[in-house]
């Protein structure tokens, strides 16, 4: 079967907070949505201009998506981003959105300098494998990595793992636990992400849009 031709700019994005983020920066790129995520089930969305459409992936999926050329440009966080290696993909703006922390969480008391003195192994739980295994392969840590994909507040608790890597925001969930927080890995926002070989063949066409995202950013302090 043929894939549909789209002579345009797709732009991957995922639902929730990037796409809500993201729709006030489209719009200083004049670009808008002609449906709502959350409502549609549509996954390709069509918008006011016939050369832009958006694609709406999970949010690990975005810098995959724009590394192989399906989409030209993406909206991911730094997190994912340091997750997938950014291998294919330029990231030349900071959106200053969905800001938080990476961070490293333990049970409240826990001793955290004293578990990695010790030269014991230390099992963390996390969606953030491969960051993590660099940040304590970097720290000198003997780690075992427990791969989730949610909900990583449980594990501590029941004790599939004695920490967890985590995004925090406020700290709330953590408290609401019995967890907190130890140690920051990354500072984390969403960034805009260009195929390489899409910017080099389209510029013409992605670097407007860049300039207003960047302008947008600019313009919300
Ligand atoms: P999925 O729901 O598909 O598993 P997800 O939970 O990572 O994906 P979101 O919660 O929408 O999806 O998070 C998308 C991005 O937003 C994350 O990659 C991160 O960069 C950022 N983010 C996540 N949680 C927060 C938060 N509490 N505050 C601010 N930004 C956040
Ligand atoms: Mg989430």
């Amino acid at each position: 079967m043929a894939v549909s031709p789209f002579d345009g700019i797709t732009l991957a994005l995922s639902k929730g907070r990037i796409f809500e983020d993201t729709v006030p920066l489209l719009r200083a790129a004049g670009i808008v949505p002609l449906a709502d995520p959350e409502s549609s089930r549509q996954l390709i969305l069509p918008t006011n201009r016939p050369d832009v459409r958006l694609v709406i992936v999970r949010a690990s999926d975005v810098p995959t998506y724009v590394q192989y050329g399906a989409a030209d440009m993406g909206v991911a966080g730094k997190d994912v981003l340091l997750e997938h290696g950014g291998e294919g993909l330029y990231q030349p703006l900071d959106l200053c959105i969905a800001r938080c922390r990476l961070m490293v969480a333990v049970p409240q008391g826990f001793d955290y300098a004293r578990a990695i003195q010790r030269g014991a192994r230390l099992r963390v739980a996390t969606k953030y494998a491969s960051t993590a295994r660099d940040h304590f392969a970097q720290k000198g840590v003997h780690v075992d990595l427990i791969k989730l994909y949610g909900s990583m507040e449980l594990a501590p608790l029941t004790g599939l793992a004695d920490v967890i890597v985590d995004l925090v925001s406020s700290g709330n969930t953590l408290k609401a636990n019995q967890l907190e927080a130890v140690e920051e890995i990354a500072a984390i926002s969403a960034r805009l992400v260009l195929n390489v070989a899409a910017w080099k063949l389209n510029r013409s066409r992605m670097a407007p849009i860049l300039e207003a995202f960047s302008k947008g950013v600019a313009a919300s302090g």
